[in-house]
Formats: structure tokens, sequence, C-alpha cells
């Protein structure tokens, strides 16, 4: 089983708990915004919140080479350059 498939299954598996991840919640545009600030604060809140699919998220994200945004508690997009 790929590691894709693992999350929709710990997704689908959730979802039938009537559970949601952090991600999933009013907020969740903070994990996919242009900020870093936004980023920063969303990756804390996948650990900080307990996130149940934290490890497979992650593991996703590695599979498919993901280089944007929040995946598995990790900023995946470039950090921005400081001004100078
Ligand atoms: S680990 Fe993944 S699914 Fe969980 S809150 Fe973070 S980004 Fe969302």
């Amino acid at each position: 089983m790929s590691a894709n498939e693992r999350l929709l299954l710990a997704l689908t598996e959730l979802a039938a708990r009537d559970k949601a991840t952090p991600c999933q919640g009013r907020r969740s545009a903070r994990w996919t915004s242009d900020s870093h600030d936004d980023l920063e604060w969303a990756s804390w809140h996948c650990s900080s919140m307990s996130c149940p699919v934290l490890e497979e998220c992650g593991a996703a994200a590695d599979e498919d080479h993901i280089k944007h945004f929040v995946w598995g508690g990790r900023i995946r997009s470039p950090k921005p350059r400081s001004a100078a």
C-alpha cells in the first residue's frame, strides 16, 4: 500500500468516527497560506493538536515530493528570502 493510500485510509477511518484533522477546521487556510508566519503557526498546530494522521500525512507528502504548504507538521514551502 502506498503512503497516499495509507493517508486516504486513515482519513476515511477518522471521518467514520466523526473526527477531523486540525487542518480541516475553520482556520484551514493557514495550512496553505503564502504567509510563512501562517505556515509556522499551522505546522506547530499539526503537532500540538496531536493530529491523528500526522505520520501518514508526512509520508504521503514525501512520496509525492510535495514542495508547498504544511504537511505532516512540516513546512514544505521554501523559506522566504529575508529583506536586505
Ligand atoms: S499532519 Fe497533515 S492532516 Fe494533520 S493537521 Fe497537519 S497537515 Fe493536516
